[in-house]
């Protein structure tokens, strides 16, 4: 019998330091130190590094993925007596986007369960959790047995990580922020896919933003990382399709998080939906119900037209408010739940013509400076606060139309909006052509 090799963790880091493979045991030793203090501060800051420069072979990523999965609790939905598919969407983050508060009930509503763990808003990107956290009541940290309840009962439910929930990540995650390492591709799909996988999920769609509002602001960078999620997950199991999706304009017409909550409403009762807007969360959903086999390429479509156009999305969605303790009528006394803030300003721009660009981060900066985001962690948020009616590229600029609407508390404070905003776009003689808001798609059989 061959004795356990005792590991060192500055061997380990040097061994990757100067770009050699690690093996499974070697990396589940890291991923144990970063979960029970054993594996110093420093120690992990220079393990992110050494991964940083010298990357990780796709196997190296499965092996990081599994072991950084079971460092906490997995949850298991084999024993709820579903009877429906697990399956989830994650998105790298953008401005405006509030395709996760449409998307579960209408997945909901085509016969699938979406216990979907969503995060807090990340610099210039709002969060679906802050976006709950405006409608009164509503509980995002629910105990497991009523997790499992609505999920029986309704099919969708839309809360926060619980600390249980790879618990490596949450340490992890909090160097690499303060060490310049979040950016690594390697690292990211780890941190991304531990999480969606200790959910329990049967099937994974991918929403990977590219352009000005997203994370990865690059082409070939938001490519690269589908790729790599693409690829281990579907190496661990997880049947995963990502869909790349353009961020050079915000998602819908209004950023902030009342006022996003109100867009999701009006979307599910079928109240003038934007076109781009509409186009990601069917072909999210599509892929959705593609992978879980609820329905095929063909069908799929139908099925989430179908559920936006019966109303059954619209009352999954009222009933997930209810069962996890929000107001039973928000759907019909929207605007006594979701009040705005009462400084009400449209910004126009300084000159006829049509939108040829728009800085979407510059405009996702603006709603966290009218107090609608975090600059750290203990900040609180004014949910009433953000941006409507904001344009598309390729819209009429002019004395009589707004490029959007601000909601302020103060008059600076839309004094300091409405300059980011005038600041964030330019102006073109004639339209931009029109982009298609899903751009490529990557499945198991693309890698
Ligand atoms: N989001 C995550 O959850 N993890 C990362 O590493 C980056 C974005």
């Amino acid at each position: 019998m061959t004795k356990p090799v005792k590991f060192i963790p500055q061997e380990i880091i040097r061994r990757k330091r100067d770009g050699k493979v690690l093996s499974d045991a070697e990396i589940q030793f890291i991923v144990r130190g970063i979960t029970d203090d054993s594996v110093s501060e420093g120690q992990i800051a220079a393990f992110a590094m050494a991964v940083f420069f010298q990357g990780m072979t796709m196997d190296e990523r499965v092996h990081l993925t599994r072991a950084m999965v079971h460092s906490g609790h997995v949850m298991d939905w084999s024993s709820a007596d579903l009877g429906r598919p697990v399956v989830d969407k994650h998105s790298t983050g953008g401005v405006g986007d509030k395709v996760s508060l449409m998307l579960a009930p209408i997945i909901a509503a085509c016969g699938g369960a979406v216990p979907m763990i969503s995060g807090r808003g990340l610099g210039h990107t709002g969060g679906t959790l802050d976006k709950l956290d405006s409608v009164p009541g509503y509980n995002t940290s629910p105990s497991p047995d009523l997790l499992t309840k609505t999920i029986q009962k309704i099919g969708c439910a839309i809360i926060g990580q619980t600390a249980d929930l790879a618990p490596a990540d949450k340490r992890f995650y909090a160097t690499r922020d303060v060490t310049a390492t979040v950016e690594s591709i390697p690292l990211i799909t780890a941190s991304i896919l531990s999480k969606k996988l200790a959910a329990g999920l049967d099937a994974l769609v991918m929403d990977v933003k590219f352009g000005s509002g997203a994370f990865k602001e690059d082409y070939e960078d938001a490519v690269e990382l589908s790729r790599s999620i693409v690829t281990v997950a579907n190496g661990y199991g997880m049947p995963t399709t990502a869909l790349l999706t353009d961020m050079n304009e915000v998602l819908g017409k209004t950023a902030g998080n009342a006022i996003e909550v109100r867009e999701t409403i009006d979307f599910l009762m079928g109240r003038k939906p934007d076109p781009r807007l509409t186009d990601v969360v069917i072909a999210l959903c599509s892929e959705m119900l593609i992978l879980t086999g609820l329905a095929d390429k063909e069908t799929a479509p139908h099925a989430v037209q179908g559920a936006l156009t019966s109303g059954t999305a619209a009352e999954k969605f009222a009933q997930m408010i209810a069962a996890l303790g929000g107001p039973r009528d928000l759907m019909t006394d929207t605007d006594r739940h979701l009040p705005l803030a009462p400084v009400v300003r449209d910004v126009f721009a300084p000159s006829r013509g049509y939108l040829g660009s728009l800085n979407v981060r510059e405009i996702g900066v603006a709603v966290l400076d009218l107090g609608g985001g975090r600059h750290k962690a203990s900040d609180k948020i004014d949910y009433g606060v953000g941006l409507s009616n904001i344009a598309g590229l390729g819209t009429k600029t002019g004395p009589r139309h707004p490029i959007a609407r601000i909601y302020a508390r103060s008059d600076e404070a839309a004094d300091r909006a409405e300059q980011r905003v005038l600041q964030a776009i330019t102006i073109a003689e004639e339209a931009p052509p029109k982009q298609p808001p899903v751009r490529q798609k990557m499945t198991k059989e693309d890698i």
